[in-house]
């Protein structure tokens, strides 16, 4: 019998990792099953035991089940300690749980791939919530000259940065501070975009060559995307080449092998893409 796997979340229709995890299995000969399981909004341990108990070798979990899932692990990476989430989950046969946050390193892959360097640069990470803790390490630890830190809740970025000032050069500055700064990369970590809305950015953050980057993908990153570009951005990217990263991270983790990603963006993105990209 096949080894299986699953995405925990809710809702998780739209996932896209059981086709991403059926195309890594055919490209490094594994066999596996991997399935998208929506768990109720009060019963994500429930399911996820019941999961465990019918063979389940591992497990994605998504929106809103990270912090659940990294309480329940008995062992976390340093980064997924860090993020107080969990990503990615590796059920045990002495039935513990150990628990990873592939998110950053999805990221930063997916930049170091489109030829984007951090090092010694200026950064601006909007937003405060779970992929953004999830991100932070794994960028701070790429060496920028300064990653600033805007909320629209800030005490939540104040509190992120005292979370993560011991591994980088990492400030909290309202909206209103980032009128008249530049930057070489801006990220948008809010969800702002699935409700269409944008956060309130000034004009002329971007420096010559500067690049933007949303972690929402598909028709929901629009809106930001050809925001940047009007402001002075050179190059616009969605997540779409980070889910596919911190998917290939998770495959890595639980399978030994890390599969070759090249051109799956571009696979996923035929259903996905913006109009504007
Ligand atoms: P959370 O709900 O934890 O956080 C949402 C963040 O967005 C908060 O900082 C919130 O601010 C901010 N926000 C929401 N609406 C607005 C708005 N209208 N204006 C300004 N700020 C706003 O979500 P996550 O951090 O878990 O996820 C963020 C996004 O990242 C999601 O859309 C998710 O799809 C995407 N993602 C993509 C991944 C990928 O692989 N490409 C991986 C993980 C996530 P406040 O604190 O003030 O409420």
């Amino acid at each position: 019998m096949s080894d299986r796997y699953a995405v925990f979340g809710n809702p998780v229709h739209h996932s896209k990792s059981p086709r991403l995890h059926g195309e890594f299995a055919r490209r490094c000969r594994q066999e596996l099953r991997y399935e998208a399981i929506e768990a109720p909004l009060d019963g994500f341990l429930d399911s996820v035991r019941a999961f465990v108990a019918a063979g389940g070798r591992g497990a994605n979990v998504t929106v809103p089940f990270k912090e659940q899932a990294h309480a329940a692990c008995r062992e976390l990476s340093e980064r997924a300690r860090e993020a107080e989430a969990v990503n990615t989950l590796v059920f045990r046969a002495d039935g513990s749980w150990y628990g990873d946050n592939t998110d950053g390193l999805g990221l930063v892959a997916d930049l170091r791939a489109k030829g984007i360097a951090l090092a010694g640069r200026q950064i601006l990470v909007v937003g405060a919530g779970g992929a953004v803790r999830g991100i932070l390490g794994p960028l701070l630890d790429e060496a920028p000259a300064r990653l600033v830190l805007a909320n629209r809740s800030h005490h939540k970025a104040q509190l992120l940065v005292q979370r993560f000032s011991r591994r980088g050069p990492v400030e909290a500055w309202t909206f209103e501070q980032l009128a008249g700064e530049t930057f070489d990369l801006v990220v948008n970590g809010t969800s702002a975009g699935l409700s269409g809305t944008l956060p309130p950015l000034p004009a002329g953050l971007f420096r010559p060559g500067a690049c933007a980057y949303d972690l929402v993908y598909g028709p929901a990153s629009a809106a930001f995307l050809r925001w940047a570009k009007s402001s002075g951005a050179e190059a616009v990217y969605d997540g779409l080449g980070m889910l596919v990263e911190q998917a290939a991270e998770a495959f890595r983790i639980w399978r030994g092998v890390r599969p070759d990603t090249q051109g799956l963006a571009a696979w996923l993105g035929n259903e996905t893409k913006p109009a504007i990209l």
